[in-house]
């Protein structure tokens, strides 16, 4: 059996599609799933595109954001209101990928990759999602990674959260071995909020430090109600790989992501580039 293209115009019609037809994907930039195909990884089935504007939203201005699914890396790269996220999209892969490379996408992708997964991860993002039967419902961004090892996600419509507090409060890093296009040894996001000098409600992800993009609960536990001083990053590095299980594979091994890892994290908070 070949594989098919089917054209939809609805997310719900393609959500139904998707619930009732398990060889059925959606079709976001492709540049997955395209090479899935041409590889022969995938031989049949059905590519659906969905061509709902809702896709394509961008509401980038307000506090709280809101990105369709299908807005690509290089759409974010414009986005002058979203410049807290151009280091997670630059990330991903060179500009050919990155051109139509999609947000939706990188919340399937399997690690090593996720990167733009993980910035969203830090900002506590939730997602919209249709199932296919009963209409939209939002869940967080954290529990639809643990419900995404299981199948049957449904689709994802749009990706919404806070806008960051202030230009330090966000902070990324991708670590890899080969710039600017190689595929992550792993990347860190940290959403700082200070209030008086102290850190509340920190979050921090990592990607390619697990099955998918994780919060690093441990380190977030220790910044929270701290000044951020070298005694807090220290303490933050001490805790840095609880909760982790990074997989070997051709770009580092599991030993090599464990020790880089303490030493990224510190540079993050400190402010320095690595
Ligand atoms: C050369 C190269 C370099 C790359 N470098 C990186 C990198 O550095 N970092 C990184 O994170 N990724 C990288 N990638 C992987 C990939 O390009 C990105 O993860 C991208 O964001 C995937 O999005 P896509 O739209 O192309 O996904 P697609 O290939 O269209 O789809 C991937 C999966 O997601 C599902 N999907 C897509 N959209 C939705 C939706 N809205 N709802 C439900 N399911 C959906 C599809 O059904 C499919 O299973 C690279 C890829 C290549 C080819």
């Amino acid at each position: 059996m070949p594989v098919n293209v089917r054209i939809v115009q609805g997310l719900q019609e393609a959500a139904s599609i998707l619930a009732s037809d398990r060889g059925a994907q959606l079709l976001g930039g492709g540049t997955l799933l395209v090479r899935d195909i041409n590889e022969g990884v995938m031989t049949e089935g059905t590519l659906l595109r969905a061509v709902d504007p809702a896709l394509l939203a961008m509401n980038t201005g307000g506090a709280r954001v809101e990105l369709g699914a299908g807005v690509t890396m290089a759409m974010v790269l414009a986005g002058r209101d979203l410049s807290y996220l151009h280091a997670a999209a630059r990330g991903i892969g060179g500009p050919a990928v990155r051109t139509t490379a999609t947000i939706g996408g990188n919340l399937f992708a399997a690690t090593p990759y996720g990167d733009f997964t993980t910035a969203l991860l830090a900002l506590d993002a939730v997602v919209t999602l249709h199932a296919g039967f009963g209409g939209a419902r939002v869940m967080p961004l954290e529990e639809m990674l643990a419900n995404r090892a299981r199948g049957g996600v449904g689709l994802v419509a749009s990706v919404g959260f806070s806008r960051p507090a202030g230009a330090d409060a966000f902070r990324f890093v991708k670590v890899a071995r080969v710039r600017p296009k190689g595929v992550s040894v792993l990347s860190i996001a940290a959403h700082l909020p200070q209030n008086a000098g102290r850190i509340s409600g920190a979050r921090v992800a990592y990607g390619a430090m697990g099955p998918t993009p994780l919060r690093a609960k441990a380190v977030e536990r220790v910044l929270e109600g701290r000044s951020l001083d070298a005694a807090t990053i220290a303490a933050a590095k001490t805790a840095a790989l609880e909760g982790t299980q990074p997989a070997t594979d051709a770009i580092a091994s599991e030993w090599y992501r464990r020790e880089v890892l303490p030493v990224h994290l510190g540079r993050l908070l400190a402010g320095e580039t690595s």
